[in-house]
């Protein structure tokens, strides 16, 4: 089979769609009960490096089928108006042009381009310093977190079709945010990646509540992460929680929102207590005050 790539309107491809019938079933229910006046809330569009794109895919009564940026699948939900892919953005990605990709359920399964602009955006620098085998890891750490590396990246890059999150939510720790997305890092006068998450500052032992329902998917001491939480809430949006002083959940339990998952800490590494909150979107790292039902500045970094 030829596959052909297009480029035009994704309206031209939903008007081929119309006659094709429904894909995947139960992957795409609409959200029950939504309508164009109760549209379902989404992340705020926001198409920098970290950010998240609402890409309109129309109106069509079947899902119009499956979309991908690079090699992740996106999710793609009904908002009460119209079918949207929510592309996550990740931070490593220059300004620009990006396209992503919709496979259409037509019998030649051709892709359709989803063309989007990356706006610059530039992050602060913020330098830090920790214990020094934080940075610079002794050779029998090496083993240890090429290990973790892999446990993490299998769990952020989880997409489940049998789960379906909400978009909106209320931050699992109420407190300071101490440190802002994607601030470029200097550990102890060296450059390390950029900060992926949202942390939170609040005393040990204060209880992490999850913001939306969903699964664990991961659960461990991390040599960089301390002890951390990953919870999959459906389409390959996930959550991920660091620095953790006791976990309350294990690996395959649903958890409702607002459940317990565990207890702030300052394990990892870490320069005191605090909560990092991190949010995936297709594999990619994005900034979860897009997520926050209500804005709430930050109050320093
Ligand atoms: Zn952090």
């Amino acid at each position: 089979m030829t596959r052909q790539v297009r480029r035009r309107r994704v309206a031209f491809a939903l008007v081929a769609l119309l006659s094709v019938g429904v894909l995947h079933g139960a992957a795409w229910t609409p959200i029950a009960g939504a309508t164009a006046a109760t549209a379902l809330p989404l992340p705020v569009d926001t198409r920098v490096p970290g950010g998240v794109a609402l890409l309109d895919l129309g109106t069509a009564v079947d899902p119009p089928g499956l979309v991908y940026f690079g090699a992740y699948r996106v999710p793609v939900v009904h908002d009460g108006a119209s079918w949207k892919a929510v592309v996550g953005i990740p931070l490593a990605t220059p300004p620009g042009p990006q396209v992503a990709r919709l496979v259409t359920p037509t019998p030649d399964d051709t892709d359709v381009e989803l063309p989007f602009e990356v706006a610059p955006k530039s992050y602060a620098e913020q330098r830090l310093t920790v214990e020094p085998r934080k940075v610079d890891p002794l050779p029998q750490d090496l083993e240890r977190i090429e290990a973790e590396s892999a446990r993490s990246e299998a769990a952020l890059s989880t997409y489940s079709d049998d789960l379906f999150p909400t978009w909106r939510w209320q931050a699992p720790v109420a407190g300071k945010r101490s440190s802002s997305f994607g601030l470029r890092r200097v550990f102890n006068d060296q450059p390390r990646n950029p900060h992926s998450g949202m942390d939170i500052a609040a005393a040990t032992g204060t209880p992490i509540r999850s913001p939306a329902a969903g699964r664990v998917v991961e659960a461990g001491d991390f040599f960089f992460n301390g002890a951390t939480v990953f919870v999959d809430h459906g389409q390959g949006v996930l959550t991920m929680y660091c620095h953790l002083s006791r976990i309350d959940v294990k690996v395959g339990e649903a958890v409702k929102a607002g459940q317990t998952l565990g207890l702030v800490g300052a394990t990892g590494r870490v320069t005191g207590p605090h909560l990092h909150w991190g949010v995936a979107v297709n594999r990619a790292l994005v900034d979860p005050a897009l997520f926050l039902s209500q804005a709430e500045p930050a109050t320093g970094q």
